[in-house]
């Protein structure tokens, strides 16, 4: 995969998933988040360092959470309800939900998520923004924004982002708290990452008393994965979601 000297390659990866390899390659990605933010003058507490566990067993988040970890990433309904039903003893845990999420399924998410990366569309907006209001809950998301137009990628388009903001603003139950965005696999991303940061600096101000009605601002950029999180970090992001370089290798899909 594309990535900077600091980022970790799958090929250097064990497929080995004993606790013992997460512990030691969560550690690696930590060092890394820590280089990458002394390289761009941040805080290291400016960055989240989401493990996205997605498609791995529950005993590779208990080694994780073991290690000392809190904020994981999944990334479809069906798995998280499982998940999150499995490791329920663990109560500080820290769930995002990073994937798609179908109208039907919501019902498993909403108010279970410290935060919602990928709000993509205007029925999916619709439905989380009824299901939160109908719990009395104030869910907090982020849109996903699509800025390379590419027709494999969900998210809303650069043209589209004006109108998203104001529904994101006019939705009891919802708090918008910023965008994310999956760059285009092929290139460098940091202009891509560069955008993102634009927009959300734009936004934040296009739309400051708004925001600040909702009792929010804009200060998350959900950005950057196992190949370019130290790139991510650079531009800006506030938190980079990490799955193969601290669990290795996904198992492959089950059903
Ligand atoms: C799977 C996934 C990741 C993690 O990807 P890795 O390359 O394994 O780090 C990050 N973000 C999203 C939205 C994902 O679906």
């Amino acid at each position: 995969p594309p990535g900077g000297p600091s980022s970790t390659s799958q090929a250097s990866m064990p497929a080995d998933p004993s606790a013992e390899s997460i512990a030691q390659r969560l550690a690696a990605v930590r060092a890394a988040v820590a280089q990458a933010c002394a390289k761009a003058d941040r805080s290291p507490s400016s960055v989240t360092l989401i493990a996205v566990s997605k498609h791995q067993p529950a005993a590779a988040i208990r080694a994780a959470y073991a290690a000392g970890h809190r904020d994981f990433g999944e990334s479809y309904a069906k798995e998280f309800r499982d998940k999150h039903a499995a490791l329920a003893d663990l109560p500080d845990i820290r769930w995002h939900f990073i994937g798609h999420l179908q109208r039907n399924k919501m019902k498993w998410i909403v108010g279970q998520v410290q935060l919602h990366h990928a709000v993509d569309d205007m029925i999916g907006l619709d439905e989380l923004t009824r299901r939160s209001y109908a719990l009395g809950i104030t869910q907090d998301v982020l849109l996903q924004v699509n800025l390379a137009n590419e027709p494999s990628k969900r998210g809303c388009t650069e043209a589209d982002l004006p109108v998203f903001a104001d529904v994101l603003l006019r939705s009891p139950g919802l708090r918008w708290r910023g965008l994310m965005i999956l760059p285009p696999n092929e290139g460098d991303p940091s202009p891509w990452f560069d955008r993102l940061a634009a927009w959300r600096e734009r936004l934040q101000q296009t739309h400051h008393r708004a925001l600040q009605a909702q009792k929010s601002s804009l200060d998350v950029l959900s950005m950057g994965m196992s190949g370019d999180f130290a790139a991510a970090i650079a531009a800006g992001a506030t938190h980079v979601r990490v799955g193969t370089a601290i669990f290795g290798p996904r198992p492959p899909k089950s059903a």
